[in-house]
């Protein structure tokens, strides 16, 4: 009976200095993002490489990672304005920016609830919001119905989004889609490349959002309480930037 106990006892002690490990593990991964995110996916690389010497220097094989709560897709109504700015921000490189905010907007034509709006948000690690949207905003689809999906993306799909997205357009002919992104999401990779055109052969119109775009994004999906858009400095050189790469990829 005491060895039992004690046996117990043992093993509640190994499980709280594991947990506590795990922790620690978990804190220094929260540290490394962050690093990664003050430096910038420029330097993405090197920092890993750092990261990996680091944890290896004691030689001592890594803790498990920890049971984390599965990462949930967020679904909502209107965007906290920071986080839209944040989040929306046209620049080259998207570093901190973990997340993909998908915007959008349904016309089920002459049907009674005819209109959907609304926003959905992910991690990058869990589900993609692409493919959530037709899980959660367009569960029950009607073959008899004409559907306009507008998508506002703070950056463009992954390459299995695009897939994903090219497949269900093949089979439900009756969507009609567009998709506007305030970036390209790793544009220089050939498969995501490869994605972009699956999706236009499918028949989705691909568009990079212009400064006007922001304006109508700020003002249907943002908390925004009156104020408007003040458009950062160098939104409309950014587009620019983007929208050729769009189109040299899609020509
Ligand atoms: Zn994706």
């Amino acid at each position: 009976m005491a060895d039992k106990s004690r046996s117990v006892t043992r093993r509640k002690e190994k499980k709280e200095r594991e947990s506590a490990e795990a922790m620690k593990e978990v804190k220094n991964e929260g540290e490394k993002s962050k690093r990664e995110k003050d430096r910038g996916e420029k330097d993405k690389g090197e920092v890993s490489s750092e990261a990996e010497a680091s944890n290896g220097q004691n030689g001592e094989p890594q803790v498990e990672p920890m049971d984390l709560p599965p990462f949930e897709i967020i679904a909502g109504d209107r965007i906290d304005p920071f986080v839209f700015k944040f989040q929306f921000k046209n620049v080259e490189y998207s570093s901190g920016r973990n997340k993909t905010f998908l915007c959008y907007l349904v016309d089920r034509g002459n049907t009674p609830d005819g209109l959907l709006r609304g926003y959905l948000e992910d991690e990058h690690t869990g589900p993609h919001v692409e493919e959530a949207f037709f899980t959660q905003c367009l569960p029950h689809y009607d073959p008899a119905v004409k559907y306009t999906v507008t998508w506002y993306v703070s950056s463009s799909p992954c390459s299995a989004c695009a897939a994903k997205i090219a497949e269900v357009l093949k089979v439900r002919k009756n969507i009609k889609m567009t998709v506007f992104a305030a970036r390209l999401f790793e544009w220089e990779e050939s498969e995501i490349q490869d994605g972009l055109k699956m999706l236009q052969a499918a028949g989705c119109k691909l568009r990079v959002m212009k400064p006007l775009d922001f304006s109508y994004t700020w003002d249907t999906f943002v908390e925004h309480e009156d104020q408007p858009l003040n458009l950062w400095e160098d939104c409309k050189d950014n587009y620019e930037y983007y929208h050729e790469k769009l189109s040299d990829i899609l020509q």
